[in-house]
């Protein structure tokens, strides 16, 4: 049984003090005694540390945005898994599609990336999706299998099945475009079969697969229904205490 797992990514929205307002919002709007949905935030760096002592009793998960795949050394800008573990991140969302396009990560870096913050007890959220261009050329399928073939390579069943991924098609991000619920089941059950075929279906179905693109509490509901979505990964719909928590209810059975 999958738990259904809603995350924000703040991108890079909030200052320090307005993470606070958002923090203190979200502790006042959601529901803690409902444990049947796992709660991620992913602020700015520079937010982490505040945000992660604010959420420290209550059972929402800290992630970032981004890492580095080396533990220390001379990588000016750069952010190590150690360094997130100790602001008390359990999470890394890695491959974004904003990433992918305006800072050239690739497949290869994202499996780079994802093997290393698995070896050091980070949980990577994987994300994946084509283009307008590669849907309207019917590529989807081969586009989204190659993204997952080449970020999950030469990684072992047993820490895929604590992997996160995303299918966030590039033309729903921030556009207010969202798949139907038959579009995006279709890319999930895609995923989910390739990930049976590649490890086994046993594993397959313990791997938990967001969709990401435009979620909004109007439409929360019917993608969260569907069969092979489990969970969502939220960019706008996240800066405001009350929309988040309302596509949190959402997700409750
Ligand atoms: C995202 O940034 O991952 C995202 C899905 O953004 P939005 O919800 O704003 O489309």
């Amino acid at each position: 049984m999958r738990t259904k797992t809603i995350a924000g990514n703040w991108k890079m929205f909030k200052n320090f003090q307005q993470t606070e307002d958002l923090i203190n919002g979200l502790k006042k709007a959601l529901d803690f005694t409902d444990k049947s949905v796992k709660v991620i935030v992913c602020p700015p760096f520079t937010s982490l540390a505040l945000a992660g002592s604010l959420l420290k009793e209550t059972p929402v998960a800290l992630g970032a945005q981004n890492m580095y795949f080396e533990d220390e050394g001379a990588f000016t800008g750069e952010i190590s898994p150690g360094m997130l573990k100790s602001v008390g991140c359990e999470y890394v969302i890695l491959g974004h599609s904003e990433r992918r396009l305006y800072f050239h990560e690739t497949n290869e870096s994202v499996n780079t990336k994802a093997k290393k913050a698995l070896a050091s007890g980070l949980i990577p959220i994987v994300c994946v999706g084509e283009t307008l261009e590669e849907r309207e050329k019917n590529i989807t399928d081969l586009i989204v299998s190659t993204q997952v073939r080449g970020c999950l390579k030469e990684i072992s069943a047993a820490d895929v099945e604590r992997i996160i991924i995303a299918y966030e098609p590039v033309w729903a991000i921030g556009t207010g475009k969202t798949a139907t619920p038959q579009q995006a089941e279709e890319v999930h059950l895609l995923i989910r079969k390739l990930v049976g075929q590649l490890y086994s279906w046993a594993t397959a179905e313990k791997v938990v697969i967001q969709y990401g693109g435009s979620v909004k509490p109007e439409n929360a509901k019917e993608l969260l229904s569907q069969p092979n979505i489990d969970g969502a990964l939220v960019g706008g719909a996240c800066l405001k205490a009350d929309s988040f928590a309302s596509i949190i209810k959402s997700a409750t059975a």
